[in-house]
């Protein structure tokens, strides 16, 4: 099958090379001219581990183009496939649809023979529809179907979950639509992958109603784990506990400063409007946005409390900006919230990321960049542990203490250290919903 990928970012890049190494042909699009020059190039312009080896096969091998020409990318296709990105409106929270109306008029415009518009991107209930109305204003003639195909990958491991996902959704009640949309996905329905087959409203619904519940759950443990600190108890036992309840299950139960990233503060805002509109409001994704929001501001304050109620002329040490482990994504990252507040608050920050520092270096001014976490953590009262990368689970914490300043703190936003270690190398120890030491008790 020849596919056409409109829009070259995450989704649009993984879910390309990864058609591509199923043996589809696949041009990728992109009206960032500087995008596709570099991808042209063999630069690969996000961070995603195997991303770099995946393209540069594909390519050698002449099946994943890239290019701005639009038009004879579509006109080429038996799919287009609309990956552009969908962010929060400024101001009311609905998705900003301006990339998808404007990327569905240029595809109308060259569109030739049978065609299958997919929509990946994360779309409102109903914009399928609203896409299908303006094709066919634009090209009455043309012949055409629009099937969404929500896309269920995580950042920092999108490539296995492209190849072994755990379901694959398509939203279409026409039998050309479903064929096409079979044959794309015959190499994974071959490995067993569930194709859930429905109508394209609820496929869109799907996407939006999964990413409000995993958002509920996280948001759920972070309310227990506040609760342990009320209470002395331990929010990892407790995760534990629950997880291993096969109904419950033991993801997305990891206590923490707040979800961020690409996808959940801006999915849960845009469902709660679309539901609003629709007479049906959603008060527990309204909640749990609201909850989230607080809490991601919340997380200075326990900063500025772990040195004893003032940051005022300290030295922060922040390990961690990304969203998340494995990605340079800056979108909606807790270290967006929390440095700044605690810059207002008369705190220097010194902070390190392994892969988003050129990403976070213009969203953070007068943070100073280092290179590694000795680094960062070179004259700071306390660090606090942002991003759960796997290299920040096992540091020095000697060689640390050795570059703090006297009565080192070290606050943990992601539990990923041992209590009882870290107050053996003398850190006064901060987590999340975990007891302290001094209570008296055994800690595991
Ligand atoms: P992104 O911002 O990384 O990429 C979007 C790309 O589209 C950009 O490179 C942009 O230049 C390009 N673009 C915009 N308008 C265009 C047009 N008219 N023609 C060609 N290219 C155009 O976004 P993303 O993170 O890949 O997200 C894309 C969609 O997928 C969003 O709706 C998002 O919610 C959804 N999604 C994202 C993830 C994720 O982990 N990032 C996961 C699942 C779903």
């Amino acid at each position: 099958m020849r596919l056409t990928m409109i829009g070259a970012g995450y989704v649009g890049l993984v879910s390309g090379a990864c058609f591509a190494d199923f043996g589809h042909v696949v041009t990728c699009v992109d009206t960032d001219e500087n995008r596709i020059r570099a991808l042209e190039k063999g630069d690969i312009p996000i961070y995603e581990p195997g991303l770099d080896h995946i393209v540069a096969t594909n390519v050698a091998e002449g099946r994943l183009f890239f290019t701005t020409d639009l038009d004879r990318a579509v006109a080429e296709a038996d799919a287009v496939f609309i990956a552009v990105g969908t962010p929060s409106r400024r101001g009311d929270g609905h998705a900003d649809l301006s990339y998808v109306d404007a990327a569905s008029r240029e595809i109308a415009k060259a569109l030739r023979g049978f065609t299958v518009i997919v929509t990946k991107s994360t779309v409102p209930v109903g914009t399928g529809d609203k896409i299908e109305a303006a094709v066919r204003a634009e090209r009455p003639d043309a012949d055409f179907v629009v099937v969404s195909n929500p896309e269920f990958m995580r950042e920092g491991a999108a490539i296995e979950d492209f190849k072994r996902p755990n379901r694959i959704v398509v939203g279409t009640t026409d039998s050309r639509g479903r064929d096409v949309m079979s044959e794309i996905y015959r190499p994974l329905y071959l490995n067993q992958a569930p194709l859930l087959f429905t109508d394209r409203r609820s496929a869109e619904l799907i996407k939006y109603a999964s990413n409000a519940f995993l958002a509920t759950k996280i948001t759920f443990i972070n309310e227990m784990a506040d609760l342990c600190e009320k209470l002395g108890a331990d929010v990892q036992d407790i995760a534990r506990g629950m997880g291993l309840d096969n109904r419950i299950g033991p993801k997305f139960l990891h206590a923490g400063p707040g979800f961020g990233g690409s996808c959940f503060p801006k999915d849960t805002l845009a469902l709660i409007r679309t539901a609003e509109e629709a007479g049906a409001g959603l008060r527990i994704v309204t909640m749990v946005n609201e909850i989230n929001e607080a809490r991601k501001t919340s997380m200075a304050q326990r900063v500025i409390d772990a040195l004893g109620g003032s940051v005022e002329q300290k030295t922060v040490a922040i390990l961690g900006l990304t969203f998340k482990p494995n990605t340079d994504d800056m979108r909606e990252a807790p270290s967006l919230a929390l440095i700044p507040p605690l810059q207002k608050a008369g705190a220097q920050i010194r902070a390190f990321d392994p892969q988003g520092m050129d990403q976070a270096a213009p969203l953070l001014p007068n943070v100073m960049l280092t290179h590694d976490p000795y680094e960062c953590a070179a004259g700071a009262d306390v660090l606090v542990l942002v991003t759960e990368w796997e290299s920040f689970r096992a540091l020095d914490l000697e060689r640390i203490k050795v570059a703090m300043n006297p009565d080192p703190v070290l606050v943990d936003l992601r539990n990923i250290y041992p209590p009882a270690e870290v107050q053996a190398h003398g850190f006064a120890y901060q987590s999340i919903g975990r007891p302290l030491l001094d209570r008296g008790e055994s800690v595991p």
